[in-house]
C-alpha cells in the first residue's frame, strides 16, 4: 500500500550533508537552534491562519467544540504558544475560545478530553490558572465536577474512561495536585481493570477491551491508550502486573515487520503505520513503559516500531492522528527516553519534510488535510503544534497523550 505514504528517502545523521538547491537537504543540514527558530516562525504564522479559519471565519461560532476536530483544538494550540512565546494576546484568546467551547459542550454527554466536555473544562482552568483569574478557575472546576461517568460508558481514549482519566490528570498537572482528587482517579481505575479482566477472559492477555464490538490495539480506541493512561496513575502490584502482561501480549503478538494490527478481528493486515491504529501510537506506550517499568524489553520494541515509522510513517496526510505530525512524536519520545542523537534527526527529518514541502503538497492534493483541514488531529493545527513542541523537544508532548 504504497500509496499511503511516500518513500522515505531522507538520510540518516551520519549521511546529513547539505547541498546547492536542495532545500530539504539544507534544513536537515541546519544546526539545531537555526531549523528550531524556522519551525517556530512558520508555527507562529500557522497559528494565525488556523485562528482565522477555525474562528474568525465562522463568526466565533462553534459548531464542533472537541479537541479532535473543532474550536477546542485551537484553544490548545494557543495555550502551547503562549507557554512557548509569553505573548499573554495567545492567553486572552485561548479564554475567549474556551468560553464559546463552554457554551457548545454544556450538554454534551462525552466525558474525555479529547472528544468531550472534560477538555473544555479542565483547559480552561488551566487557562484561567495561568492566567490568575480565581473565579473563572472554579467556574471550569466547578463545571468539571459535574461531569458525570455513566455506567456503560467504553474504556478508550476518544470517548472512554480512560479520555476522561487523561482530563484528570491534566487538571492535577497544570492546576495542581489533588485538584480531582485520588479517591476519584481510583474508582475509575478500578472500573477499568475490571472491565478489562473480564473480557480478557480465557484469551491469553490479561486485560482486553471492546468499543462498538472491535477489540482494538491503537492509541485511540484501543490497548495502547488504555495501557498509556493506565501507567500514569498509582496501580497496585496485580494491576501493575496486567498492564504490563498486555503489553507483552501485544510485543508477542505483532507483525514481523514490527508494525501492530489494528485490533483483534484484524490480526492479518499490516498496512496502518498511524498514531489512532499502529506503530506509532503503541511506539509511544511502549517509550512509556520501558520509563515505568524499566525493563529493557519495552524500550527495545519502542525503538522497533520506531523503525517502521521511520520507514512507512511519512504519511499521505499532515495530523497527528493519522498523519506525519503526529509520527514524529515517536522520534521525540525516543529521544527523551535515550537521549541519542539519531531520533533527534529523525523528528527533525519528518518536520523538515513538511515545513519544505507541506504547503504545497497539500494545494497539488497530493497530501490530504482531512475531513477538518485547519484542526489539531486531522489539520495543520497538528503541524503547528508539533513545529511549536519542536522549539524545545525536551518539553514535546503528544497533545492529548503524553503529560
Ligand atoms: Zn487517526
Amino acid at each position: 500500500m504504497a500509496d499511503r505514504f511516500f518513500n522515505n528517502l531522507m538520510p540518516d545523521l551520519s549521511q546529513t550533508v547539505a547541498e546547492d538547491g536542495d532545500s530539504l537537504m539544507n534544513l536537515l543540514a541546519m544546526p539545531y537552534s537555526s531549523l528550531s527558530h524556522h519551525l517556530k516562525r512558520s508555527a507562529l504564522d500557522l497559528k494565525e491562519t488556523v485562528v482565522i479559519e477555525t474562528w474568525g471565519f465562522s463568526g466565533q461560532l462553534v459548531h464542533d467544540f472537541t479537541l479532535y476536530s473543532g474550536t477546542l483544538g485551537t484553544a490548545f494550540l494557543l495555550f502551547r504558544a503562549y507557554q512557548v512565546t509569553a505573548n499573554a494576546n495567545d492567553l486572552s484568546l485561548c479564554l475567549q475560545i474556551l468560553k464559546a467551547c463552554d457554551a457548545a459542550s454544556a450538554s454534551s454527554r462525552d466525558v474525555t478530553f479529547i472528544c468531550g466536555r472534560a477538555g473544555v473544562c479542565a483547559l480552561g482552568a488551566a487557562a484561567a490558572k495561568r492566567s490568575g483569574d480565581q473565579e473563572l478557575l472554579n467556574y471550569y472546576l466547578a463545571q468539571f465536577h459535574q461531569i458525570k461517568l455513566s455506567n456503560d460508558i467504553p474504556n478508550e481514549l476518544l470517548y472512554g474512561r480512560v479520555g476522561y482519566l487523561w482530563a484528570c490528570l491534566f487538571l492535577n498537572k497544570y492546576v495542581g495536585a489533588e485538584t480531582l482528587s485520588s479517591t476519584t482517579i481510583r474508582q475509575v481505575t478500578e472500573e477499568i481493570i475490571k472491565e478489562g479482566r473480564s473480557m480478557a477472559k480465557n484469551g491469553s492477555s490479561p486485560l482486553m477491551f471492546e468499543w462498538y464490538g472491535q477489540r482494538y490495539w491503537g492509541a485511540a480506541h484501543g490497548l495502547a491508550g488504555i495501557m498509556h493512561v493506565l501507567m500514569d496513575v498509582q496501580l497496585k502490584p496485580d494491576e501493575a502486573e496486567d498492564v504490563k502482561g498486555t503489553l507483552k501480549y501485544m510485543i508477542n503478538n505483532r507483525f514481523p515487520s514490527g508494525n501492530y494490527p489494528a485490533s483483534e478481528e484484524d490480526m492479518r493486515r499490516d498496512f496502518l503505520v498511524h498514531w489512532c491504529h499502529g506503530a506509532p501510537g503503541i511506539a509511544l506506550t511502549l517509550v512509556k513503559a520501558a520509563q515505568v517499568f524499566g525493563e529493557r524489553e519495552f524500550l527495545e520494541a519502542g525503538a522497533a516500531a520506531a523503525e517502521v515509522v521511520w520507514n512507512r510513517g511519512l504519511l499521505k496526510k499532515v495530523g497527528i492522528c493519522h498523519g506525519i505530525s503526529g509520527n514524529a512524536y515517536v522520534f521525540l519520545s525516543l529521544y527523551r527516553a535515550t537521549g541519542k542523537s539519531e531520533y533527534l534527526h529523525r523528528a527533525k527529518a519528518f518536520a523538515s519534510f513538511l515545513l519544505d514541502r507541506g504547503h504545497k503538497l497539500l494545494s497539488k492534493g497530493e497530501m490530504h488535510g482531512g475531513d477538518s483541514p485547519y484542526s489539531l488531529f486531522e489539520g495543520v493545527g497538528g503541524m503547528a503544534y508539533l513545529f511549536l513542541d519542536m522549539v524545545d523537544p525536551s518539553q514535546a508532548r503528544f497533545p492529548g497523550y503524553e503529560l
